[in-house]
């Protein structure tokens, strides 16, 4: 349960402000007066007690698919924003696989207008590279940036033709953009379901070559090495692919990267059952592919952590691992399981985890934050980094419940967040009314 109310004055006491951006890390109130981050506290402020929380800029997850318009039965602007709000996030990215897809103007404005009246955290969309997500015939990039589209990609496709690639490549340099790709040649992918190994071996379940990945990847970096224009690997996931974007980077190519949640965590030893909820795409992969990204987190190759936030109805994905359509949702359980995986596994603390989900997509959409200093608008996420709760999916306000996680314990829970005068609170946490 999630509760949205509005106070013209909130005063958040006692939290450990973890703020990446204005690089602050001590226990403080915050007060927030008419949707801003203010110096003193408001006439008969709402107050929170906050004791034992971290209070952060809002936490931004730049890979989503809300499924609006077309397939509102998965999830629609209103539940995925709900969803988001429940999982800390304020602000998401939503990706133009809808049906139809969002390469006019039109279908830009049809997510915002939607987006401004029912959502409970910001929605940016991002348009289509090509024309109906063909991979044919480029879209053009500047009416839909117009419109509010804030990247341009095929996601759940890649664009294999090279000479419409390089026109993407130009397009977005002349418009200052950044390209989004979903890495895979099919011919190579060759219908796998799973990664190819042992385990797609031992279960009878066709392999997707790690190389179709691999191999997009390295054409793009050359396309951008040639044009100059700006480059984002989606859902990066192979220790090979990681290497590529450290070159690139090291040898000052605008190129960024991300990596989901669940890549950081699982191997395709969990796909051993062929459970559904197990397949994505690109797929769960090795131990070793999974330390990479980890790896790729701390030494600042991979930018950001995104969910995919990918809902299916379970009638769509519970018909068998060979036929269910790829992908899980994320929003919810994001926090707790990039904790586990980077925070209680010793390898970073709490400061860098928010970095993953702050500055990290700024950085990579070009967009500037304030962080949490007196006069910036308020966009804030309260995490009870102690809180331990068990990922029940019937409790999830997203319309999808395919995650492999069920069941499972994890420590760290967003609690709330703040967008302008507007809180969201879980209802879960009771202590904070
Ligand atoms: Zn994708």
């Amino acid at each position: 349960m999630l509760t949205n109310s509005q106070y013209s004055a909130l005063t958040i006491e006692g939290a450990r402000v973890v703020d990446p951006i204005s690089q602050r890390d001590e226990v403080a109130d915050v007060f927030v007066v008419d949707g801003k981050i203010a110096a003193e506290p408001g006439v008969d402020a709402h107050k929170i007690d906050a004791s034992g929380l971290i209070v952060s800029p809002g936490l931004w997850d730049i890979h989503v698919h809300l499924r609006e318009p077309g397939q509102t039965h998965k999830e629609t602007i209103e539940s995925g924003t709900l969803a988001a709000a429940a999982g800390g996030f304020t602000l998401v990215a939503c990706m133009p696989n809808t049906a139809p897809p969002l390469d006019s103007p039109e279908a830009i404005r049809l997510v915002t207008d939607r987006a401004s009246i029912v959502s409970s955290a910001t929605v940016l969309p991002i348009a289509t590279i090509t024309k109906g997500r063909k991979g044919l015939e480029l879209t053009d990039f500047s009416s839909l940036q117009e419109a509010g589209a804030v990247a341009f990609t095929d996601d759940g496709d890649g664009v294999e033709d090279d000479a419409v690639m390089l026109g993407a490549f130009e397009q977005a340099a002349k418009v200052d953009t950044v390209l989004i790709q979903h890495c895979e040649y099919k011919e190579l992918s060759a219908g796998g379901v799973m990664h190819l190994g042992k385990v797609s071996k031992r279960i009878g379940m066709p392999g997707l070559d790690p190389r179709s990945e691999e191999a997009m990847i390295e054409r793009d970096i050359g396309l951008c090495r040639k044009t100059g224009g700006r480059y984002h690997v989606a859902h990066i996931s192979t220790a090979k692919a990681i290497d590529l974007v450290r070159q690139a980077k090291r040898e000052g190519l605008p190129v960024t990267t991300e990596v989901c949640t669940h890549h950081l965590l699982l191997t395709d030893d969990a796909c051993a059952e062929a459970a559904p909820n197990t397949k994505m795409h690109p797929p769960l992969r090795l131990q070793s592919d999974v330390d990479a990204c980890r790896q790729g987190l701390l030494d600042g190759t991979i930018d950001c952590i995104v969910t995919d936030h990918a809902p299916h109805a379970a009638i769509e994905k519970n018909v068998g691992f060979l036929k269910a359509p790829a992908g899980i949702v994320g929003l919810e359980t994001a926090v707790g399981i990039a904790a586990e995986a980077m925070v209680h596994s010793g390898l970073a603390d709490w400061v860098r985890l928010i970095e993953w989900f702050t500055t990290g997509p700024a950085r990579i959409l070009h967009r500037s934050r304030k962080g949490i200093v007196v006069g910036a608008d308020s966009e804030l996420t309260l995490i009870d980094p102690a809180a331990t709760w068990c990922v029940t999916p019937e409790q999830f306000l997203s319309l999808g419940r395919n995650t492999p996680f069920a069941g499972r314990s994890l420590l760290g829970q967003p609690v709330g967040t703040v967008r302008g005068a507007a809180v969201a609170m879980m209802a879960a946490t009771a202590r904070l009314f």
